[in-house]
């Protein structure tokens, strides 16, 4: 056996079996069938070594982010994730490493009931490509383009804390408390998809995206799409106690909660109708839920207010994320 069948034989006993797999790992292609009535998503992410991640993350880490951002992309689509593909590249065959890697792929892959159904190996750059698909009903998709003049902007969880577990991780941020530093830090390397909360906004928001980019940036992609504007109430954004403790400086917090990348929240929009419905289903799930500003008629136009008073940062040279 050559070290190449060696990795694939960690992927060919999958740990969770789906029935509409009919054909998984092993034959020249899987076979799966999408159910009756509904659409399929499909979406692909490249993690690099240098670019993506830092060279000291662990294999746990490289794993669980490659799965989140994938399904974080599903999420924000509406769609419910079903199937991966998993195409690997490494320098050499280090068995610790693949072992700690393919444990942490196929718990994941157990914790959200999808199944991994093939993939690839080679030899080169440490890189992870996934590929997820799952399934969404056609009048429930969520998309960039839908927001109204009126709807309110919504966001999941707190905004900022990867960008700042990585500046820690980078040496360019101080963090004197080990459990913020810790928060912020797993913030980064194990950000959570938020799966549940992409469902639970179907037929509820007009328009959805995830924050990989940065909040500014990708609320841009909502504005552009749907051709209208919006109005940021940065008071109201949400930052966690870790966050704000550390950065007591508030531009300088509010710096890494609209351009730090890689939190995966989701980024929504909500007519006022169906408001207090999303507050209600969100609530009942556990998942927090902040409004931060409202979709306006002036096309293009992002406006940052602060208390009631218009707002531009200083500090801000890119809008988004710079990948390190
Ligand atoms: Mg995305």
């Amino acid at each position: 056996m050559n070290e190449f069948a060696l990795i694939r034989d960690y992927f060919t006993r999958p740990k969770f079996v789906r029935k509409d797999v009919i054909l998984g790992v092993g034959d020249d292609a899987a076979i799966t069938q999408v159910p009756q009535g509904q659409y399929l998503a499909t979406t692909t992410d490249t993690l690099l070594e240098g670019v993506h991640f830092l060279p000291e993350a662990s294999p746990e880490a490289i794993a669980h982010k490659a799965i989140a951002v994938n399904l974080s992309d599903l999420a924000a689509m509406g769609a419910e994730p079903a199937w991966i593909n998993l195409s690997l590249s490494v320098e050499q065959v280090d068995q610790s490493w693949l072992s700690k890697f393919s444990t942490k792929i196929n718990d994941l892959t157990q914790y959200f009931s999808i199944q991994l159904i093939g993939g690839d190996t080679v030899k080169g750059k440490t890189a992870v490509t996934i590929t997820a698909q799952g399934f969404v009903p056609p009048e429930s998709m969520l998309t960039r383009s839908g927001a109204n003049p009126g709807d309110w902007l919504f966001l999941t969880g707190t905004v900022g804390d990867a960008a700042a577990g990585l500046a820690f991780l980078k040496g360019q941020l101080e963090i004197a408390d080990a459990s913020a530093s810790d928060y912020l830090v797993n913030r980064h390397y194990f950000p959570t998809p938020r799966v549940l909360a992409g469902t639970t906004l179907r037929r509820l928001a007009t328009s959805c995206i995830d924050i990989s980019d940065g909040l500014l940036q990708d609320l841009e992609h909502i504005i552009e799409g749907s051709k209208v504007g919006a109005i940021v109430h940065l008071d109201k954004l949400p930052i966690s106690q870790a966050l704000g403790e550390t950065i007591p400086d508030l531009e300088q917090a509010l710096t890494y909660a609209c351009t730090g990348g890689d939190d995966y929240e989701l980024l929504f929009t909500i007519p006022e109708e169906h408001r207090v419905s999303m507050e209600t289903a969100m609530a009942n799930y556990h998942l927090p839920v902040t409004c931060i500003g409202q979709i306006t008629g002036a096309q293009g136009k992002i406006d940052l207010r602060l208390n009631d008073q218009a707002f531009s940062f200083v500090a801000i040279e890119g809008k988004g994320y710079q990948h390190f």
